[in-house]
C-alpha cells in the first residue's frame, strides 16, 4: 500500500489586532470597520473627501490595549497591542538608539538634546516602521502587488518588505531619483516606474491602483491625504521606544523633518497613546521642521489645501508644495509649531552630526537645523529636552563633498 503523503503547504498569514475596532476621521470623526473596503482605496475619509477635504484616518483601539507592548524583546513587533496587526513582516525594524548629545545641549543652551537614531533600521529608515503594517494589510486583503510614489526612503523600504513577504511591488518615481536608492529599489525585485512630475507621478498611481488593483502605500491624492493609515500606525512606536528610553520625565520638544506628516502624524498617536496609559504627565510639542514655510503658513490660517510653492533647496525627502491636515491636527493638538531651513543651515546641521559620530541623510539633519534656529530665537522653555529626529542614515545619499564647506 502506497504510503499518503501529505504535502504540506506554507502559507503565510498575518493576523489583525482583535483590538481594533475601526478607523476614524481625523476631521469629521466618522467611524469605519476594520474590514471596510474603503480603508483600501487610498483616499482617506470618503465623506471629506467629497465636501473637498482630504482627510486621513486613524486606527481606534478598544480599552483593553492597557499595555504599549507584550513584554517581549521583539523589536517593533513587541508593540503589537496597539498595533493594528498582531503580526507582519518583519526584517528587524524597530529599537532603534536614542543617542544624548550634551555638547548640543549645552551649545543649543537647553537641558538634554538626544538625537534618535532611525537611520538604524533595516534599510536606513524610520520608513521600514510602516512597511511591514501596510504590506500585512495588502497582504490580508488578498492583494499581490503594492505601489508607492518614492524617490528615495521609502521606496527602498517597501521593495525590501514586499520581498520578505512575496508581494510584487512597484515604485512610481523620476527621473531625478539618486542613483543609489534606485540601486537599492531593484535590488530587492522592484519595479520602478519613471514619470515626469509629481502630478503625473499621482496621476499614474491613482490609474494603477483603480484599474489594475495595486494596493496604495503612500499618497496619491493631490492635495495630499498621507499615507496607508495602517502604515502610519507603525511610526507611533517612535513615540513609544522615547518613552522607554528617557529615565526622566523632562517636558519633550520633539523636532521631525516633515513633508506630508506621516511620521508626525503617527509619533503623535504615539505620545497620546502613553498619556493615556499613564507613562507620561505631559504630553510633548512637537515641531515639524520643512524647507519652506508650508506647515508655519497653516499654522498662521493658510488653508492646508492650498498648494505654497518653497524657495529651491537640497532637502529631497522633505519637498514638495502641500501640507496635510494630518501634520496640521498634530501641530494644533500638540501646541507645536513649525520652522522651515534653508539648505545652507542643513549643511551645517549635518556636518555638527557628523563631529558627534553620526552620519546622517541632509533631509535629516535639517531637524537639527530647526532646533539651531528656534534656540537662537530663544523658543525652547528652560527645562525642555529636545529631541531630534533622524530620519535616515547618510550613506544612501549622493553627496558632493564640496558641498560641505559651508
Ligand atoms: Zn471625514
Amino acid at each position: 500500500m502506497a504510503e499518503n503523503v501529505m504535502m504540506k503547504q506554507t502559507t503565510v498569514t498575518f493576523e489583525l489586532n482583535p483590538l481594533l475596532k475601526g478607523l476614524n476621521c481625523l476631521r469629521c470623526d466618522r467611524q469605519f470597520a476594520p474590514d471596510d473596503e474603503i480603508l483600501d482605496k487610498g483616499t482617506g475619509c470618503p465623506n471629506c473627501l467629497a465636501e473637498g477635504f482630504p482627510v486621513s484616518l486613524v486606527c481606534r483601539y478598544d480599552s483593553g490595549a492597557s499595555q504599549l507592548n507584550d513584554g517581549s524583546t521583539r523589536r517593533m513587533l513587541r508593540f503589537s497591542p496597539l498595533l493594528p496587526y498582531k503580526s507582519f513582516p518583519t526584517i528587524g525594524e524597530g529599537d532603534t538608539p536614542l543617542v544624548d548629545l550634551p555638547r548640543l545641549a549645552s551649545r543649543l543652551g537647553v537641558q538634554r538634546v538626544f538625537f534618535k537614531n532611525e537611520g538604524q533600521n533595516p534599510t536606513g529608515s524610520h520608513k521600514d516602521r510602516m512597511s511591514g503594517l501596510a504590506i500585512a494589510r495588502a497582504h490580508s486583503r488578498g492583494k499581490d502587488t503594492v505601489v508607492a510614489a518614492s524617490s528615495g526612503n521609502a521606496g527602498a523600504s517597501l521593495a525590501a518588505y514586499a520581498a520578505n513577504a512575496g508581494l510584487k511591488c512597484v515604485i512610481v518615481s523620476m527621473s531625478s531619483i539618486s542613483p543609489m536608492w534606485e540601486a537599492a529599489i531593484e535590488f530587492h525585485g522592484a519595479e520602478l516606474h519613471i514619470r515626469q512630475g509629481q502630478d503625473d507621478r499621482w496621476g499614474y498611481m491613482q490609474q494603477m491602483v483603480e484599474k489594475k488593483g495595486w494596493y496604495p502605500v503612500t499618497n496619491f491624492l493631490n492635495p495630499p491625504s498621507g499615507s496607508n493609515p495602517f502604515g502610519i500606525e507603525g511610526y507611533k512606536t517612535i513615540a513609544y521606544e522615547i518613552v522607554e528610553q528617557i529615565a526622566e520625565r523632562a517636558p519633550l520638544a520633539v523636532l521631525v523633518p516633515t513633508c506630508r506628516g506621516d511620521v508626525i502624524a503617527g509619533i503623535w498617536y504615539g505620545f497620546v497613546d502613553a498619556h493615556q496609559r499613564g507613562l507620561i504627565s505631559v504630553l510633548p510639542r512637537l515641531i515639524a521642521v520643512e524647507p519652506g514655510a508650508r506647515l508655519e503658513r497653516v499654522l498662521d490660517g493658510e488653508d492646508y489645501r492650498i498648494a505654497l510653492p518653497v524657495p529651491a533647496h537640497q532637502l529631497s525627502s522633505i519637498g514638495g508644495e502641500t501640507a496635510t491636515y494630518q501634520s496640521y491636527h498634530a501641530l494644533k493638538e500638540s501646541k507645536g509649531m513649525a520652522v522651515s531651513v534653508t539648505t545652507r543651515a542643513a549643511l551645517s546641521a549635518q556636518k555638527t552630526l557628523g563631529a558627534a559620530g553620526l552620519y546622517v541623510e541632509l533631509s535629516s539633519a535639517a531637524a537639527l537645523a530647526g532646533a539651531e534656529k528656534l534656540a537662537g530665537d530663544s523658543q525652547f522653555f528652560n527645562d525642555e529636552t529636545l529631541i531630534i529626529l533622524g530620519t535616515s542614515h547618510g550613506y544612501k545619499e549622493m553627496t558632493q563633498k564640496h558641498s560641505w564647506s559651508v
